[in-house]
């Protein structure tokens, strides 16, 4: 049976396995897709034994996403802007890396009926995750994309690699002065209680805000922007399901039904 794994650490929490076998059943296809944990230090060597072991493919997630990149003996254009890799592809004896986060943003943002044409976009965060999805956002030509964070100087080192673009770079203080149509939390702040690094006046009554982070409960990013009567409030679980959806296409050449198999996936998370 083709073999295929998620690398992470930690990986314990990851709901890879789970979306990849209902794409699986859904198409018809026969794969074992396991995550497993890798100790740091110890990627490289884990990717090896998954070729040798005859794997068709991994997934990357923290905080082995750059690392992956050095591996590769090809990279899509999108992983070279993202700095990133989060799906190889092992064939014709070659490591081939890709970045499919960007798409499972994108798509999702679409599926939730939110416009970006003419947009004002502000990403807040500069990490991998922010990285990843400037490039779909941009095809999107959006009015213009903001990216704030808190060491500035990632954010400006980002937008140096589009010149020409409607992309900017700014503090987390200087969002306050600015209005805007969608806001993404592409930070991890949150994940452990940390507060919203921005104004909570940012967010108006037309403002749609997406967060990457999802959970069984709505994210402290999402409970603010809920208190501020924000028009639509978005977790990242489409985004975890549409990125998966790209790799999965990307592997078996089959394009899989993310719709149920997010309502699976949120059923299964609320239990
Ligand atoms: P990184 O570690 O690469 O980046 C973290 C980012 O968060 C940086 O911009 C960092 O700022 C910022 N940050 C961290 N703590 C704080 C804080 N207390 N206040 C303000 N900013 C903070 O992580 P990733 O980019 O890989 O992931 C970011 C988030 O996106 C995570 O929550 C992750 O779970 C989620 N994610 C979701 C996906 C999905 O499919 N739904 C896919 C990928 C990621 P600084 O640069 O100053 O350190």
């Amino acid at each position: 049976m083709d073999q295929y794994r998620v690398f992470g650490n930690p990986i314990k929490q990851s709901r890879s396995p789970f979306i990849h076998q209902k794409f699986a059943e859904q198409t018809n296809e026969l794969l074992n897709y396991q995550s497993e944990y890798v100790e740091l230090g110890a990627f490289e060597l884990a990717v090896r034994q998954l070729i040798k072991i005859g794997g068709k493919g991994a997934n990357v997630t923290a905080p082995f996403k750059e690392e992956a990149m050095t591996l590769c003996d090809h990279l899509s254009e999108r992983a070279k802007l993202a700095g990133a890799v989060n799906t190889l592809s092992f064939k014709d004896g070659c490591i081939w890396g890709d970045t499919t986060d960007g798409d499972g943003l994108v798509n999702d943002l679409l599926a939730n009926k939110v416009a970006l044409l003419g947009k004002r976009i502000l990403l807040l965060g500069a990490g991998g995750a922010a990285k990843g999805v400037i490039l779909p956002l941009l095809e999107k030509n959006p009015a213009k994309l903001v990216v704030a964070n808190r060491t500035v100087s990632k954010a400006e080192n980002i937008v140096e690699q589009y010149p020409g673009k409607p992309i900017s770079s700014c503090s987390f203080e200087e969002v306050a002065e600015q209005a805007f149509d969608v806001i993404i939390n592409a930070t991890s702040a949150g994940l452990n209680g940390q507060a919203l690094p921005i104004s909570e006046h940012v967010i108006q009554p037309n403002v749609t805000c997406y967060d990457m982070t999802y959970g069984k409960e709505l994210t402290p990013f999402l409970q603010i922007a809920k208190k501020r009567n924000a028009a639509k409030l978005i977790d990242g679980l489409g985004m975890l399901v549409g990125q998966a959806a790209v790799s999965f296409n990307i592997w078996r050449n089959i394009q899989p039904d993310e719709k149920k198999v997010l309502t699976l996936l949120r059923k299964e998370m609320s239990v």
